[in-house]
Parts: structure tokens; C-alpha cells; sequence
């Protein structure tokens, strides 16, 4: 098995303990969806995993809002209020079918630490909860899984730089698109490659460490 396989099924059994351990039911359904509505950051590794399982019609998306997505960020990497601000726009993940995810068995880790127990009228665009209680945070998303979903992305981390030599992470259709484009190989070359399209750096931009 392929270490984002391993890193992906460890995340969701450690999850499906934590919430049997401390008895909470979260009130996320299949066609509950508002939150691909987000900005979801990923790593070279978790993309490459992803690719092979695109459908024909999933990578023409992708090549589309992947590269809208690139042009957005060129304008607003900098904006402190950037991922808010693209939270109200209600673009959906390209990735996203009939108000499913459209790769959920391979979606990335940042997707499945994303839980709640609140009311999901709470996870849409511009709808805060008033009142988070102490076990949430970001917001009202169950703080613990949010934080096994990090650490689990820090071990992949690891694990692309013992690959590359670097680590790469950014928005996934982005990212996405620019690897099927055979865009991004070496350091130096995907520096410069990042550094042309304007969207290298900065508070959101892409990040190479
Ligand atoms: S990959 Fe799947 S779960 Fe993640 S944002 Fe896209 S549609 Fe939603």
C-alpha cells in the first residue's frame, strides 16, 4: 500500500475511535456539502495519489478550475481574508458530482478531518456558529480530528521531502492541474514554474519547503 493509502485509512480509523471513545455523532451526510465549498490545501504526495483515479470528465474540470483557481490566487495571495472571501463565492470543489465527493474513497487528509456535531446550517458560506464550544475549533469543526488530520499530513510531509528532496503544498485543483501538465519536476524548476504564474509564496500561495 502506497503511504498515502496508509496515512489516509490510519486517519480515518484513529477518527471513527475518537468519536466511538468519547460517544459523539457528527451530523455530516453524503450530500452534505458546504464544506467544498473551502480552499483545500494539499501536498504534492496526496495529488499524485489522487491523479490516476481522475475520471476523463474529473480532469477536464480540474484543467479548468485548477487554472481559474491559479489566476484567483495570483490576484489574492496576500489578502489576509482570502479564504473567507473565496468561502462566500460558493465555488464548488471541481471534484465535487451531484453533491458527493466524487473521489472520497482518495480525498485528501485535510477533507477528512473536517467533522461536526453542530448544526450543518452552521458550515455554510457566511452562517457562523455564534457560540463554538470548547471540544471545536476551527470554528465548529471537532477540534481533535481537525488535529489528527494535521499531524497526519505533517508524516506525509516527511515522507514527500525524503522523496523530492522538497515539499510542496497548495490548493488542490491547482496543484492537480499542474502536475497532469507535467508542470512541476525538479526544485528549481517548479520554483520557477510557481514564481511565473504569480502564485509562489505569500500568505495562500503556494509553498515550497
Ligand atoms: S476532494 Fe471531495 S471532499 Fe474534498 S473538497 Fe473536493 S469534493 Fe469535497
Amino acid at each position: 500500500m502506497e503511504v498515502f493509502e496508509r496515512e489516509a485509512r490510519a486517519l480515518d480509523e484513529a477518527i471513527r475511535d475518537f468519536l466511538a471513545w468519547k460517544g459523539l455523532g457528527v451530523s455530516c451526510r453524503a450530500g452534505c456539502f458546504a464544506c467544498c465549498y473551502g480552499w483545500v490545501t494539499a501536498s504534492r504526495l496526496e495529488a499524485e495519489a489522487l491523479l490516476p483515479h481522475l475520471t476523463e470528465a474529473q480532469r477536464a474540470r480540474v484543467r479548468a478550475e485548477g487554472q481559474a483557481r491559479l489566476a484567483l490566487l495570483k490576484e489574492a495571495k496576500d489578502d489576509p481574508r482570502f479564504p473567507e472571501r473565496f468561502f462566500l463565492l460558493k465555488r464548488p470543489c471541481p471534484l465535487l458530482e451531484g453533491g458527493l465527493c466524487g473521489v472520497y474513497p482518495h480525498r485528501p487528509l485535510a477533507c477528512r478531518g473536517v467533522l461536526t456535531d453542530e448544526d450543518p446550517g452552521y458550515c455554510q458560506p457566511g452562517n457562523p456558529h455564534p457560540a463554538p464550544k470548547a471540544h471545536h475549533g476551527p470554528g465548529h469543526y471537532l477540534k481533535v480530528p481537525h488535529r489528527m488530520a494535521r499531524m497526519a499530513m505533517e508524516r506525509l510531509w516527511e515522507e514527500e521531502g525524503r522523496r523530492y528532496g522538497f515539499v510542496l503544498l497548495g490548493e488542490l485543483s491547482g496543484l492537480l492541474y499542474l502536475l497532469e501538465e507535467g508542470l512541476l519536476s525538479s526544485r528549481e524548476e517548479t520554483e520557477a514554474r510557481l514564481g511565473a504564474l504569480g502564485v509562489l509564496g505569500g500568505r495562500f500561495g503556494y509553498q515550497i519547503v
